[in-house]
């Protein structure tokens, strides 16, 4: 576990960057997706996209296996679904929550769709330490920039510990490709 994790923002209030009370539901939901993907063979991660009045308008959870797809990554089919969808003033008020912080691609989709805030359960770091930890290979062809190096304006919050244990666990149950029951 990071040194530098920050668990919920002490005062309560909901500061754009510290995860609030509000978040938590949004950040719950993103675990779920992201188990309900390695149920189906996929990778653990799921985002939720919310409006500026705390409403669900998608979800969705990683598809890279099951759709051959290595783009088909949540929070690229969530900037892809609010380009399409939503004019840019509410893109730029609209949260996306997700259960494990941006990759470069997603990040640079994000910003070019102009979407606000980003609300993570687990930093790309952590996933890099467990990987480290456990003796797996990262496998991804990108630089390991987190979302602030690809959009240094982007308003960002995370990780949640007590969230961010859950999403170890089921990267460890994904950890060898070995996705189904272990
Ligand atoms: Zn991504």
């Amino acid at each position: 576990m990071a040194l530098n994790d920050h668990d919920l923002s002490e005062s309560g209030t909901d500061r754009a960057d510290t995860v609030g009370e509000t978040d938590l539901p949004h950040l719950r939901r993103c675990i779920e997706l992201a188990a309900e993907a390695v149920e189906a063979g996929d990778w653990p991660f799921g985002s939720v996209l919310v409006d500026a009045d705390g409403k669900i308008l998608a979800e969705d959870r990683n598809r890279e296996t099951s759709t051959g797809d290595p783009t088909r990554h949540p929070e690229f089919e969530l900037a892809r679904w609010a380009a399409t969808h939503l004019p840019a003033e509410e893109r730029a008020t609209a949260t996306v929550y997700t259960s494990g912080e941006h990759c470069p691609m997603c990040a640079a989709a994000h910003g070019w769709a102009g979407l606000g805030r980003i609300v993570y359960a687990s930093s790309a770091q952590q996933a890099r330490d467990w990987k480290a930890e456990w003796g797996v290979p990262i496998t991804s062809p990108l630089s390991p920039l987190s979302v602030q190096d690809v959009l240094p304006g982007a308003v960002v919050a995370g990780p949640v510990a007590e969230l961010a244990e859950q999403v170890r666990e089921l990267m460890w149950r994904s950890r060898n490709g070995d996705r189904a029951e272990d």
